[in-house]
């Protein structure tokens, strides 16, 4: 069998099941199972397919998609700030979002000369691992209550030199940071019904249920994380609805933050929060 008729196959499978982008999704699917670019997948159809292996587990790939599970999980990973992150069903797909996140906390890390950072709830590792391989010369921490997801934090950051501690928030965590950073878990839990079936049924839900506001975390993380900052140290945050700007930043200054800032994502949605300890 060639590689066209095998990707026809495919392709004619996702369509019957009303799959999105059906050629593109066979293409990553042959393009990881035989480890070549989609480029050279493209450009060479007549490619005999003499392994069966291959074939059988294309079809399980096709399988998983009509099931609804998602792209990044099938293939085992996801492309975040140009790093290859492994995923698994433990961990979230880390979202293109939440590179705005990382690109602020690393201009901020820089303009500042910040030496000590935590990430909360680390789960796939893809924010501290961006962090570390920008700024080489922190020193980071990344946490995470799960140890499932601690486990594929540690093999995405082999050689970076980042301790990571199982851990309730910042219980178990100690000294002093410059900047704590996170994505925590913020869909109310109301509207985890509400998200796409590849996200609900799929996406670990400890990962994304944030209590009946959305805003468990933020609240315990700024209350219980000033103990953690040094003198004018920073938080900052994901956030995800806009109604939480005005309530973070009443939960900030109620607590002495101050220089509270939000940075809005490429569709103009405030997707960023940060604000400095007591300046
Ligand atoms: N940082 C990753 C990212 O941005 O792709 C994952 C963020 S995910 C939205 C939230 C993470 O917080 C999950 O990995 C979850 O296991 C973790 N988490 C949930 N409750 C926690 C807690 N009490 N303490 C520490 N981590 C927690
Ligand atoms: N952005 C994720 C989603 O919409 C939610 C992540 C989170 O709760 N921090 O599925």
């Amino acid at each position: 069998m060639t590689l066209r008729e095998l990707l026809i196959q495919g392709i004619k499978k996702l369509k019957d099941s009303n799959i999105n982008n059906p050629q593109l999704v066979s293409e990553i699917f042959l393009s990881d199972i035989l480890s070549k670019s989609k480029e050279w997948i493209i450009a060479n159809p007549d490619f005999e397919l003499k392994d069966s292996k291959i074939i059988d587990k294309f079809n399980e790939f096709i399988q998983r998609k009509i099931n609804g599970e998602p792209v990044e999980y099938i293939i085992g990973k996801k492309e975040f700030f140009s790093i290859n992150i492994k995923v698994n069903k433990n961990v979230l797909i880390p979202r293109p979002e939440t590179e705005i996140l990382v690109e602020k906390a690393i201009n901020v890390i820089k303009k500042n000369s910040l030496k000590k950072v935590i990430d909360i709830g680390t789960g796939s590792g893809a924010i501290a691992i961006s962090i570390k391989k920008e700024a080489p010369d922190i020193e980071i921490i990344a946490t995470d209550i799960s140890l499932d997801a601690l486990k594929v934090a540690k093999e995405n950051s082999k050689n970076l030199n980042i301790n990571f501690i199982c851990c309730d928030l910042f219980n178990g965590v100690k000294g002093k940071f410059d900047l704590i950073i996170s994505n925590p878990p913020y869909i109310k839990t109301r509207d985890l019904k509400k998200l796409p079936d590849k996200v609900k049924n799929f996406e670990p839900i400890n990962a994304l249920d944030g209590g009946e506001d959305g805003l468990k975390y933020y609240k315990k993380i700024v209350g219980e994380g000033k103990n953690y900052l040094s003198k004018n140290g920073f938080i900052i945050f994901e956030i995800g609805y806009i109604s939480v700007v005005k309530k973070l930043e009443k939960i900030f200054a109620y607590n002495n933050f101050c220089d509270i800032k939000f940075f809005r994502d490429y569709s103009n949605f405030p997707r960023v929060i940060m604000a400095r300890y007591k300046c």
